[in-house]
């Protein structure tokens, strides 16, 4: 059966990248009618940010990526909070030990500091491994009666893997294909500390494992770790092990380098699903929910990071993504970010909502505005604008003039369209107004147009000057509609106002 994990680390909020990791396990295991986990790999204590496991399941939530299995959903594999899980990887790291897989290590941190100091002098990289173990204080060293002393005593120590010497690992991606590397290039990761913890790779491997994990699904970043992974599952007796495929990266939107917090704090875009407060400095970094993108053209825009469906579709539906999506599909080269596009997404995803949607969407804004107005001007106000907005938000801008009589006058439009005869044809046209008795934007055009031409004026003199009485610039729908919505009343009063 396919079960595939997402199993983000809580060190800060979620970043784009990992939602779309996410995204990507979710639709491959949905399509392959599979389960979808969420594990929380929290081995790290020292990097551990309180809230950002709660966020995780916030963004996944509102992404619509509801876990089948996982912290917070329940399940058989549990539990699904690796620091919950200490006891389990313990008996593994004895095995790898036992089996001559692994080692005790005793070199302290600040020892370790030295070489690399030294190392760097040297212009050259300090590495623990097969070149250099020998040479320094660990149980493949040491006599055993040394090594049984130091842990009795409670010295430092860590538990290594011992990377064999000279041996090609050869994987196959799912995405990239065959990839091959040399156990020479590689170090003796640790696999477990002294305080119990195990690190990322042993804990991952142990729940994959015992999680039954069928396809390993994450980002490009993890490639490196893969050869360890495997070696990893061979010393441990597992002959069975996930398949892997490590996702291209996300780009910066100059194509240049990899995606990152500061490009959005840069360009205007958010980089994070939800909003986010440091709890340590307080510092917010902004949310595409709270920007205003709806959950369908974020996941949208996600999709297409790194995948097509080989086809010019381009807006899709969750059930589409999952009905089309494919490992097969997904691209190897980064993929590039475009914060336009996103927008564009949202404006589609916008005008796919109801006018009567949009309008609930609508009066929040409106009431935080002051602004009482029914429900019947509210939708019909938002068909006229919808067309124009990305946003919800944007829904205020186009259309506040509807609401609220314009406070100040566009300069540019009175240089422009304001004459010295303007105040008087108003005033006749206020005139004209102020008998229609039927305020219905048809009518009232009628009325308006037999008025023109009895007075032998052109429209062009006299509609920009009205629009900027109304509107307050030379934007907005058509000027009968917004008389009729405005009202009689309201209408005549914003322009004798602007000719007072
Ligand atoms: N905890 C790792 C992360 O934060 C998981 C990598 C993996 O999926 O193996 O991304």
């Amino acid at each position: 059966k396919v079960r595939v994990r997402f199993a983000p680390s809580p060190t800060g909020p979620l970043h784009m990248g990992g939602v779309r990791t996410a995204l990507f396990n979710y639709l491959f295991a949905k399509k392959l009618g599979g389960d979808f986990l969420l594990r929380i790999e929290d081995t790290d204590q020292t990097r551990y940010v309180p809230g950002a496991e709660e966020y995780i399941i916030e963004s996944l939530k509102w992404c619509g990526l509801v876990p089948d299995e996982g912290l917070g959903f329940g399940g058989e594999y549990g539990p699904y909070r690796q620091s919950e899980r200490k006891a389990i990887y313990r008996q593994y790291a004895d095995q790898l030990v036992e089996s001559g897989h692994a080692y005790y290590a005793f070199d302290t941190p600040d020892e370790l500091d030295v070489l690399r100091k030294e190392a760097e002098e040297n212009k050259t990289v300090f590495s623990y491994d097969l070149h250099t173990r020998n040479k320094l204080n660990n149980s493949l060293t040491l006599p055993a009666e040394e090594v049984q002393q130091k842990i009795a005593n409670g010295d430092a120590w860590v538990i290594r893997f011992k990377m064999p010497e000279n041996v090609d690992v050869i994987e196959k991606d799912l995405i990239r294909g065959e990839v091959k590397f040399n156990t020479n290039q590689l170090d003796d990761k640790v696999l477990f500390k002294a305080d119990g913890m195990p690190t990322y790779h042993l804990a991952n491997v142990v729940d994959d494992h015992l999680m039954k994990i069928s396809h390993v699904i994450r980002g490009e970043e993890w490639l490196p770790s893969m050869p360890l992974h495997v070696l990893l599952y061979q010393a441990l007796g597992w002959s069975e092990r996930p398949q892997f495929a490590h996702l291209p990266l996300i780009l910066k939107p100059t194509g240049k380098g990899k995606l990152s917090k500061r490009d959005g704090d840069k360009m205007g875009f958010p980089v994070f699903p939800l909003l986010w407060k440091d709890p340590k400095s307080g510092e917010l970094s902004r949310g595409y929910r709270e920007d205003g993108y709806f959950p369908e053209a974020f996941v949208n825009l996600l999709a297409l990071l790194g995948w097509n469906a080989g086809t010019e579709q381009e807006f899709f539906s969750m059930d589409e993504l999952i009905e089309n999506f494919s490992l097969e599909r997904v691209v190897k080269s980064g993929a590039r970010f475009d914060p336009e596009k996103a927008k564009w997404f949202n404006r589609h995803y916008l005008q796919q909502k109801s006018d009567e949607e949009l309008a609930e969407l609508f009066k929040p804004i409106l009431a935080e505005k002051e602004v009482v107005a029914d429900d019947a001007k509210v939708i019909r106000v938002v068909a006229m604008i919808k067309e124009r907005c990305e946003f919800a938000h944007d829904l205020w801008e186009q259309g506040s003039y509807f609401f609220e009589a314009p406070t100040s006058y566009d300069e540019k439009t009175i240089k422009k369209k304001w004459k010295a005869e303007t105040p008087d044809m108003l005033r006749e046209i206020v005139a004209m107004l102020k008998t229609i008795e039927n305020w219905e934007a048809g009518a009232v055009k009628e009325q308006f147009s037999a008025f023109m031409n009895e007075k032998g004026w052109g429209f062009g003199v006299v509609m920009a000057p009205i629009r900027l009485t109304l509107v307050g610039s030379a934007q907005g729908v058509d000027l009968f509609d917004i008389f009729e919505l405005i009202g009689q009343d309201e209408t005549i009063s914003r322009i004798e106002k602007a000719i007072e």
